[in-house]
């Protein structure tokens, strides 16, 4: 069976047992402050299971992209080095929301796995729940015992304790007992020596679980107690990777039709044999695992970068070039050539990979060029600490440093100080990481309290579009407290006019104000769960009550003028540069736009202008904003609207046009165009390969722009004698500039001529040897052109220079070659010795090196010195 067979028939079962089959949400999240990726089927749902907000469908069955990489979830050292756990993998899911519980969960994943798919009974065993004694003190999960006993012999079924058996999504919400399916693939005489329930949840590479049945049953408040949930919940995720393993009959996921084509490829660009040996083997692994998270991310938006999300992808990245570099002996890039390969394969399942193939190459192709750059860089840096560390121990906070400013990872910092005969101290580089890790966790650090809820099941609306204030009612409120912004309140309103941060553009800031006129201020507004959150320093004194919520103007308005500007700029660059030109990051902020696109090339200026144009043209054009707030995605599209890969839309949306620029979006946007009054790039750069950026302004902040530009230019100015065409005026300058830098050069050259001529003639012959030790009125470069002058011009030669730079010391040092090997005399040995007297040391080659010093006074010293050094 095909991995494509597998999947469909999971989909067709589930769709025949009354499930709607929903798309996979994107991989990479962008609204969501708690998760930055996907880890597993049920993050898209979890909403309903808060009770947040009401599902479409109760029973919905999909296969989500996940990404466990960070957090909770994070399998990223084991993936190659077994062979069933995945940075990005398929997690085949049906759910139930409040619908069907326990038996059915039960007994359909029965069917599937035995009926349809027909696995050996046999070879699979189950878990339950045993109940803990802790401060939950929970019993058995008797009822998933009973339902299983009468499906599954007794011997069959484990007791499972809560570390794997009891799923939490983190320290609050949602959670309850889960029963797990573990196959065990090893071929029949093993299984006669050895029983299977043995080695169940034991790490064992042909013993896995396959699926996992979560009962959602009880809600965890912030105290840690366990209330029961009005609504039981059902969440499945079963991994698709290793089920297509069980069912092709193999051993590991790597040997199924989804990574094979990969391996192959990578076998035939480095020449490496898969299955010969296991460091090689690891290597092909991590490779063609980590190409499939790379390239899925940048399809989904995320580009590889500093920061957040797009280091965690460059991180993973890194981590293929480094296991190619060091056990594939590739030193040139080679990850970017597998995209064509995975696109011919997954292209057809998911389309986004396919539609941006290119950038994913191109992006692929220059992150590894750079980080390979950064590993030679790397090597030549360990060269250097290697060299001064004394003794044969390199200390782990060098180790650390050269892992955390340069990004070079330690295992091979480890390997390589091995092959050179040195060992690494791997506790000092651990307490390095660890405190590092500890500082930035503090940081971002929060704890949340309960909700306080006031008004129980309130829908909760947005009237921001139309209004900026409104008559509101708190429904809940919690306090959080995290490093970074000290003890805050979070609040929910029934209805709001305030936009929660989303879509690129920045969150509502504004107040509230009490009946008695008591006012707390909303300093932020972010979407959580599906819920508008506003944040605020304190509470009203008094909760209950109605309020006044009031948006600051000022702010929303430049921000609106910010967005519609963006819509307009996309526009325009598609027109400008053409339809390849796509959305790849977006911030709108009161002050200014950020812009980020695909495209090949720099901007030149005549682009700019023309984009810069286009835009004020339509400005000027004063066109009114035309938006329907609730359409189905199909109508949308069919008027043109542009979607972008990577977001997640429901199935209406909300379209807003401004004469032919048409765009799903739920910001806030100006009425006409001409309240934006005008559009000015202020900088235009690059992203990543094939990915511009650019950063514009509107409405006052230009104002203020030109008001700034036209104070400098008045100060230009008045600094050239209030010349009507300053223009003209620097040009002048500059040409005269030219000029007398011509005219110091000559004068110089003839100095130093007549320099070096006059020190010819000074030298003394000293014990056979050419010998001058001078203070000059040179700079390092100076005095380097004229030793080197001089060693042209006489043989058998020892010049020592000196020179006063800056309140700064120099000493140059020239020994002719044949003269240095003769005597044995190493130049960098006698800087080294003579800078002690100018406070300063240096080195450099035995014929030519250099010091420098902060003890000018100690130049004549050094100078009478030298002789010695012939003597
Ligand atoms: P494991 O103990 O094997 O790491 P898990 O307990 O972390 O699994 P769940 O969180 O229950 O797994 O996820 C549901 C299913 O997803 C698992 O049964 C497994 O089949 C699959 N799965 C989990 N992690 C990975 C991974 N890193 N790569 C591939 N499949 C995975
Ligand atoms: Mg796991």
């Amino acid at each position: 069976m095909t991995s494509q067979q597998v999947r469909d028939q999971f989909l067709s079962f589930f769709k025949s047992k009354g499930h709607t089959i929903v798309p996979s949400a994107p991989m990479v999240i962008k609204d969501d402050p708690t998760l930055m990726f996907t880890n597993a089927g049920m993050n898209q749902f979890k909403e309903y299971f808060l009770g947040n907000s009401k599902p479409k469908h109760p029973r919905v069955a999909d296969t989500q992209k996940c990404l466990r990489v960070s957090g909770k979830h994070n399998d990223l050292e084991e993936v190659g080095k077994d062979t069933y756990h995945h940075t990005m993998f398929e997690m085949l899911g049906n759910w139930s929301f409040g619908d069907y519980f326990k038996k059915e969960a039960i007994n359909w994943a029965w069917e599937l796995l035995t009926d349809v798919y027909r696995i050996d009974k046999d070879r699979l065993y189950v878990s339950v729940f045993e109940g803990s004694d802790d401060a939950d003190n929970l019993g058995m999960d008797k009822e998933a015992f009973a339902l299983w006993k009468a499906i599954v012999p007794k011997d069959r079924i484990i007791m499972g304790s809560k570390k794997d058996n009891f799923w939490e999504m983190g320290d609050q919400g949602p959670c309850g007992p889960c029963s797990e399916i573990h196959v065990d693939i090893r071929p029949d005489a093993e299984r006669r020596k050895v029983d299977g329930a043995t080695l169940v949840n034991q790490d064992h590479p042909q013993v896995v679980e396959i699926w996992n049945l979560v009962f959602i049953q009880y809600n965890r408040k912030a105290d840690g107690k366990l209330e029961d949930l009005p609504e039981k919940h059902i969440d499945t995720g079963m991994g698709f990777e290793r089920l297509c393993m069980v069912l092709q009959g193999v051993h590991s996921n790597y040997d199924t039709d989804i990574f094979k084509p990969l391996i192959r490829e990578i076998e035939i660009i480095t020449g490496k044999p898969y299955g010969k040996d296991e460091a090689t083997n690891i290597a092909i692994r991590v490779v063609a695992d980590h190409i499939r998270a790379v390239a899925f991310s940048i399809a989904d938006g995320q580009l590889p970068s500093n920061t957040g999300a797009g280091y965690v992808i460059r991180r993973i990245l890194r981590r293929a070039i480094r296991y190619g570099f060091t056990f594939l002996d590739t030193n040139k890039p080679f990850i970017h050539r597998l995209v064509k390969v995975l696109v011919e394969q997954m292209g057809d399942a998911f389309p986004e990979l396919r539609k941006e193939k290119q950038l994913i190459e191109n992006v692929t192709k220059e992150e590894e060029h750079s980080f390979l750059g950064t590993l030679e860089q790397g090597l030549v840096l360990l060269d250097s600490i290697i060299k001064s560390t004394k003794g044969k121990k390199v200390a782990g906070d060098r180790a650390f440093e050269l892992y955390d400013t340069y990004g070079f990872p330690i295992d091979l910092t480890a390997l390589i100080l091995q092959e050179r005969g040195y060992d690494l101290d791997m506790e000092g580089f651990e307490a390095a990481l660890q405190e590092q890790k500890n500082r930035s966790r503090s940081a971002s650090e929060i704890s949340k309290g309960d909700w306080t809820v006031l008004h129980k099941d309130v829908t909760q609306e947005f009237v921001g579009y139309d209004k900026l204030e409104a008559e509101v009612k708190i429904v809940k409120y919690r306090k959080v407290k995290s490093k970074k912004e000290g003890e805050q309140y979070q609040l929910v309103f029934n209805v709001t006019p305030f936009y929660a941060e989303g879509g690129g553009q920045v969150g509502d800031k504004g107040y509230l104000e009490a009946a008695n006129g008591d006012v707390i201020y909303i300093v932020d507004t972010k979407r959580e769960n599906n819920e508008i959150v506003h944040f605020a320093e304190n509470l009203p004194k008094e909760t209950s009550g109605t309020f006044k919520a009031v948006v600051d103007k000022k702010q929303r308005e430049r921000t609106a003028a910010n967005h519609t500007a963006t819509h307009l700029l996309h526009q325009a660059l598609r027109e400008v540069l053409g339809d390849h030109v796509e959305q790849k990051g977006s911030a709108v902020h009161s002050k200014y736009l950020r812009f980020d696109f695909s495209h090949f090339s720099k901007l030149i200026p005549e682009q700019l202008q023309e984009v810069e144009r286009i835009v004020n043209a339509r400005i000027d054009a004063q066109l009114p904003l035309e938006e329907k707030r609730s359409i189905p995605m199909q109508e949308a599209m069919a008027e043109g609207a542009i979607a972008l890969f990577g977001e997640k839309y429901g199935d209406t949306v909300r379209t807003v046009r401004f004469g032919q620029s048409i765009e799903l979006c739920g910001g806030t946007h100006v009425k006409n165009t001409a309240d934006i009054w005008h559009f000015k790039i202020v900088s235009e750069s690059a992203v990543a390969a094939g990915v511009r950026r650019i950063e514009a302004i509107t409405s006052d902040a230009v104002k203020e722009f030109y008001l700034t530009n036209n104070k400098a230019l008045n100060e230009i100015k008045n600094l050239l004698n209030n010349t009507k065409d300053p223009v003209k005026s620097v040009v002048a300058l500059q040409e005269e500039n030219a000029q007398l830098k011509k005219q110091v050069e000559t004068l110089l050259r003839d100095k130093a001529k007549n320099l070096k001529g006059d020190l010819l003639n000074e030298m003394q012959e000293v014990n056979g040897v050419n010998f001058l030790a001078k203070k000059v009125d040179l700079d390092a470069a100076g005095m380097k052109d004229l030793v080197f002058e001089m060693g042209q011009a006489k043989d058998n030669m020892f010049v020592l220079l000196g020179a006063e730079n800056n309140g700064k010391a120099l000493l140059t040092c020239y020994i002719s070659k044949e003269l240095a090997a003769e005597r044995n005399l190493n130049a960098g040995a006698i800087v080294r010795e003579l800078g002690k007297h100018i406070q300063g040391g240096g080195g450099g080659q035995p014929f030519f090196a250099t010091a420098g010093g902060k003890n000018p006074a100690g130049i004549q010293e050094a100078l009478g010195k030298a002789e010695d050094f012939i003597k």
